[in-house]
């Protein structure tokens, strides 16, 4: 059975169950997470969260990428945000690889070449953690009062780690910005609310 037949036939079961029609949109928590789409993490179980408690944020590797702020300005100016929780994982795809292994792997497996994409590959979790908490922190698009804290989840114990924010913490942030081209900044004017 096609896997969309499967999850029609669950979603039916939870659609005639269906409770949290009375949820608020701001999430109560306040909180926001950020995290990798990798099918063995379980944010919701992993952290505690209920329905109705946080916004999930989930791309390859827990990058914060444009996109993630534009995500965190509309959770931070819109919805309330006051913390967000930065998690990348180990044995993520993309740490330890290169674009351009990545690009050869698809390439050999799919005979399509993906030109100039960005994967966002690091050689080092928490040294991504940390670059990825600097771009919060200095985005001027951003609350200062928003708190940003970082952690590895191991996929082997379940264990959240907590990833200091380090020295070199607004260098690391400069350097990930400067290696992620076709990343401009955003004009704060265009994103004001
Ligand atoms: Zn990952």
């Amino acid at each position: 059975m096609p896997a969309r037949e499967e999850v029609l036939e669950a979603n039916a079961r939870y659609a005639e169950q269906f409770d949290l029609r009375m949820l608020p949109g701001p999430p109560v928590r306040r909180l926001a997470v950020l995290t990798c789409m990798d099918s063995r993490l379980d944010p919701a179980r992993f952290l505690g969260l209920e329905p109705g408690d946080a916004h999930v944020i989930r791309n390859a590797g827990a990058v914060v990428t444009d996109d993630v702020i534009r995500g965190l300005v509309l959770s931070t100016w819109l919805m309330d945000i006051r913390e967000v929780l930065v998690i990348a994982h180990t044995r993520c795809k993309l740490l330890g690889g290169s674009n351009e292994q990545i690009r050869k792997e698809i390439a050999d497996r799919g005979s399509v070449d993906v030109g100039t994409i960005d994967f966002h590959p690091f050689a080092d979790l928490e040294e991504s953690v940390r670059a990825g908490l600097a771009r919060i922190a200095q985005s001027p698009l951003l609350p200062e009062s928003l708190e940003a804290s970082g952690f590895v989840y191991e996929v082997e114990t379940g264990t959240l780690r907590t990833v200091a924010a380090g020295e070199t913490e607004q260098q690391d942030g400069r350097a990930a910005a400067e290696t992620v081209p076709g990343q401009t900044a955003l004009d704060p004017a265009e994103l004001r609310v």
